[in-house]
């Protein structure tokens, strides 16, 4: 196994007794560049990055058969925290920030619970800023404030400064005005550049295939197309189904 590859095989996932949300999924991350999941909604696209952060059992789910494997270790099982120490962090659905705290002391608390804080905390801390200038300009400023754009480049810096090696980005792009759209995706570029591996969901399938290599289509909780991502975007069914052409 590729160091810091992300191997999901036959994973089945259940919540509550009786509802299959995936179904014999298999994926793979390498340790670095964009993967991207696409699919409509209800396909088990945030299903998939809970059952990886380990983050399943909040919403009464659980893992019913398959493994995951990170960096050669089982992550099945293991409970969040572990698994952000282990590299691997998720910036969840609908941007969820500390709207009372402010920007500061958002970024801090991606770093709670972190041991040998300090040196490494303010590398991050340094390093989030510079990927997003406009939250060292608001650094005292609420973050219920801000845009929606503006927070979720808020959430997607306060998962970085836990330094993950494979983050986990669950819909980016969802509800932002077209412009802020396309300055996440650079930032995502740029997380990619700077060598953490992305596992990026996204409805937006125009944006998914640009920034990734490679990516998968989930359709009610099973993986019905894989490839690499310009063969995919040249494919009948995600024109028509994902890519909104006749
Ligand atoms: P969306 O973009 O709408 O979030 P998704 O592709 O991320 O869609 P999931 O949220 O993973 O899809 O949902 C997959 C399936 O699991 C759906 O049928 C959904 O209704 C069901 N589901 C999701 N969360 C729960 C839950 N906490 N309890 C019961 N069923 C759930």
């Amino acid at each position: 196994m590729e160091p810091g590859a992300l191997l999901v095989e036959d994973l089945e996932v259940v919540y509550g007794r009786s509802v299959r949300a995936l179904r014999g999924v298999s994926l793979d991350v390498p340790g670095n560049g964009v993967v991207a999941v696409l699919g409509a909604n209800g396909a088990g696209k945030s299903t998939l990055l809970r059952a990886v952060s380990g983050t399943l059992s909040l919403h009464r789910g659980s893992i019913a058969g398959g493994s995951i494997r990170y960096d050669g270790a089982r992550l099945g099982g293991r409970d969040p925290a572990a698994i952000v120490r282990a590299g691997v962090v998720q910036v969840p659905e609908g941007r969820r920030v500390f709207a009372h705290l402010t920007v500061a002391e958002n970024l801090r608390a991606g770093t709670l619970g972190r041991r040998g804080r300090t040196a490494r905390t303010r590398a991050e801390h340094d390093r989030v800023l510079d990927l997003f200038p406009i939250l060292a300009e608001r650094r005292e400023q609420r973050a219920g404030l801000l845009s929606g754009g503006e927070q979720q480049m808020l959430a997607i810096g306060r998962a970085l400064m836990a330094a993950p090696r494979l983050l986990l980005l669950d819909e980016p792009s969802l509800g932002l005005a077209p412009r802020m759209v396309g300055r996440i995706a650079g930032v995502i570029r740029e997380i990619a550049a700077r060598g953490t591996a992305v596992l990026l969901v996204e409805q937006n399938a125009a944006i998914a295939l640009d920034l990734a290599e490679k990516a998968y289509v989930l359709d009610v909780g099973e993986v019905r197309l894989a490839g690499a991502s310009a063969d995919l975007a040249r494919t009948d069914e995600v024109r028509r189904l994902y890519l909104g052409e006749a």
